[in-house]
């Protein structure tokens, strides 16, 4: 890693971009790097200042990179297309004596009689879904492959020696400890931490400065901007093929030439898989949405663990499953619950939010009203029996405070209760957190 130099005594001065100030820790120095050096971090410092935030964090993104990465939606290619294709296959038979194989593979047709007439559209009729499919094919590849690449950007520098902490891809401040996924403390950029892989170290200081300057502005939004791109160019494009089905019917002969275009479709296929399986391992990256019990999350610099989940319907008019995740503080093994969250996705903005409630015991008693009517007190399923905190609680029975269709606050019995018994749980509603202030960290 490439270093400054003190310009009073010539020591090694690691430089960052944030942080407590730089000083010469051989000379005590406070003004160590020189005129030219100090100016070019000042630019830099002011340049991630403005482009801090939620741009340079995983949220949001890390969704695409999970959804692109997982066999799922290769598995729907292959359903959807292998239909399509036995449809062309078997949609009319072939006249006596010719095979789907031998038409397919066969030379130029021309369709001069009705025999070849049927020969040439069922040629068109099966090259133009399987065009299609060895094109989608190629983009989801490429789009796997850019998913990817948006979670190596994030990759963290490397530590200084042997046994010191990771340091931020943004500002080269120290990472805090602990986790696959690590926000710096200074700029808030995230990192993937992946073992022993880091961001490309570099040896010279101009070079360093370089590198800290294209992950400043180059962020993980934009990154993303082009993986998205590619990903509605792989959804809509290949339907084309499907389009241009009927035209085969008019066709008036084959062109054998025209299949270099689904191998090339194919070869470019397999060069992505193999330069994605070249590529380490990722860790899982899942939404915020998909928080679940023994996860840990961090809502802005408190970190939990999800010990018990609820799905909650609020109304019956409005009857939209609400996940109450309830959290224990995660430096205690022994504490009890002492918040829950909901969180909420505005697909729209594609930005997630979470209710953060406070759990405090007893509250209101159980009111006749409160037994009757749309928020009434009703029984839930606990999720999963959670190891601790909650862990005598297979059904909560609660009652809503409902404000614009969503809850506010929930009183909870872990038993069918009777009027005038006191709440064992209050949960408050303390607060809505940003995404940027959110992490999750998968169990
Ligand atoms: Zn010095
Ligand atoms: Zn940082």
């Amino acid at each position: 890693m490439a270093d400054a130099r003190c310009a009073q005594c010539g020591g090694n001065v690691a430089v960052r971009l944030t942080g407590p100030p730089l000083s010469c820790s051989y000379c005590g120095s406070d003004k160590p790097l020189a005129p030219d050096v100090a100016a070019r971090v000042e630019t830099l410092r002011v340049d991630l200042e403005r482009h801090k935030g939620r741009s340079q964090q995983l949220l949001g993104k890390q969704v695409f990179a999970g959804v692109v990465s997982s066999s799922w939606v290769l598995t729907l290619l292959v359903i959807l297309w292998g239909g399509v294709i036995t449809g062309a296959a078997t949609c009319e038979p072939l006249p006596k004596g010719h095979t789907t194989f031998a038409t397919l593979s066969g030379p130029r047709l021309r369709a001069t009689d009705p025999t070849s007439r049927a020969l040439v559209t069922k040629w068109w009729l099966l090259y133009l879904p399987l065009t299609g499919f060895t094109f989608n094919l190629a983009l989801w590849s490429v789009m796997r492959l850019r998913g990817r690449r948006v979670i190596r950007a994030a990759l963290p520098r490397a530590p200084r020696a042997a046994g010191a902490p990771l340091r931020c891809r943004c500002c080269a401040a120290d990472l805090p400890e602990g986790g696959a996924i690590r926000r710096c403390a200074f700029c808030d950029a995230d990192h993937v931490v992946l073992g022993s892989r880091y961001q490309k170290e570099q040896t010279s200081l101009a070079r360093e400065l370089d590198a800290l300057q294209s992950q400043v502005g180059r962020t993980l939004a934009d990154r993303d901007r082009t993986a998205t791109r590619v990903a509605a160019i792989g959804t809509w494009s290949p339907l084309i093929a499907l389009l241009a089905m009927p035209a085969a019917l008019f066709v008036p002969r084959t062109y054998p030439v025209l299949w270099a275009l689904p191998a090339s479709f194919v070869a470019l296929t397999i060069l992505m898989l193999v330069l994605t399986a070249a590529g380490p391992s990722l860790p899982r990256i899942r939404s915020l949405g998909a928080l679940g019990v023994g996860d840990q999350i961090i809502v802005d610099t408190r970190r939990f663990v999800a010990v018990a989940a609820v799905e909650v319907w609020p109304t019956l008019t409005f009857p939209v499953v609400q996940r109450l995740v309830v959290l224990r503080d995660a430096r205690d093994d022994t504490a009890a619950p002492s918040h829950a969250v909901i969180v909420d996705f505005d697909a729209e903005r594609d930005i997630h939010s979470a209710r953060l409630f406070e759990i405090s015991a007893a509250g209101t008693a159980l009111s006749a009203r409160d037994t009757q009517g749309e928020n009434a007190l009703r029984r839930y399923a606990v999720e999963r029996a959670p190891d601790e905190g909650w862990a005598d609680y297979q059904a909560l029975w609660i009652v809503p405070t409902i404000a614009a269709n969503a809850f506010n606050g929930l009183r909870c019995w872990a038993e069918a209760p009777q009027v005038g018994a006191t709440p064992a749980h209050t949960l408050t509603l303390a607060g809505v957190v940003a995404e940027e202030k959110l992490t999750l960290i998968g169990a």
